[in-house]
């Protein structure tokens, strides 16, 4: 399969993100899940007005799960969903290059040591700060087809169709390799994530749910 390059500017961003050494790593799990949430959004949006949803509002949740084995931590929506030309154009670009901008503008001035990540929501690339590959799996309201986005950073992404049955999105991280100076191994924990949702994930208005896998 042939991989294909994320815009420029992305690349740029995403480097800088993974790099970045004020970065607080944690903020991660807000994004992805603010992202689960945006997309249950729009679902639950349409089903006011379109009967063919058949979801009501208590329906929605966002599920996270572990697996120690696989060292994947997954967190998973039932909203709107992605086709093929959505995770093109969503995750192939970064949303927005403000963070790229505001830390150019920064640099002129010198004044380098502000938490530009934790400061800004730069939303689905900050997974790469943990993960080492990225594995998106898909399906939209109103399609049959279902897709698979894998990326491992910097280096491109690739696209492919696979099976899922229910519409909404799936976000499998597999956490990066411990070194002797970074060990992401508390990401697998109950109690790390728990607390990450306390802190920075009280105002979703949906249910997170966690399963953990024993291995
Ligand atoms: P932002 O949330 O600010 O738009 P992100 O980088 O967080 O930027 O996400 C980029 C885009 O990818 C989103 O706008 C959305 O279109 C899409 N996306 C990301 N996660 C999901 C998801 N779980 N379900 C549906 N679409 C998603
Ligand atoms: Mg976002």
């Amino acid at each position: 399969m042939a991989k294909k390059q994320f815009k420029s500017e992305s690349k740029r961003l995403l480097d800088l993100m993974i790099n970045s050494i004020y970065t607080n790593r944690d903020i991660f799990l807000r994004e992805i899940i603010s992202n689960a949430s945006d997309a249950i959004d729009k679902l639950c949006f349409k089903s006011l007005t379109d009967q063919n949803v058949g979801m009501s509002r208590e329906d929605f949740k966002i599920e996270i799960g572990t697996d120690k084995e696989n060292r994947t931590i997954t967190v998973s929506d039932n909203g709107i969903g992605m086709d093929e030309d959505d995770l093109e154009n969503n995750l192939g670009v970064i949303a927005s290059s403000g963070s790229y901008k505001f830390k150019q503008e920064m640099d002129k001035d010198d004044k380098e040591d502000i938490d530009i990540i934790g400061q800004f929501g730069v939303g689905f690339y900050s997974a790469f700060m943990v993960a080492k590959e990225i594995t998106v799996i898909t399906k939209k309201y109103g399609s049959d087809k279902a897709y698979k986005w894998q990326s491992t950073g910097a280096d491109g992404y690739t696209i492919e169709e696979c099976d899922k049955d229910t519409v909404g999105t799936q976000i499998i991280m597999k956490l990066k390799d411990n070194t002797d100076e970074e060990n992401y191994d508390e990401y697998l924990e109950q109690y790390k994530l728990s607390s990450l949702i306390k802190k920075y994930s009280d105002y979703i208005h949906y249910p997170i749910e966690m399963e953990m896998k024993k291995s």
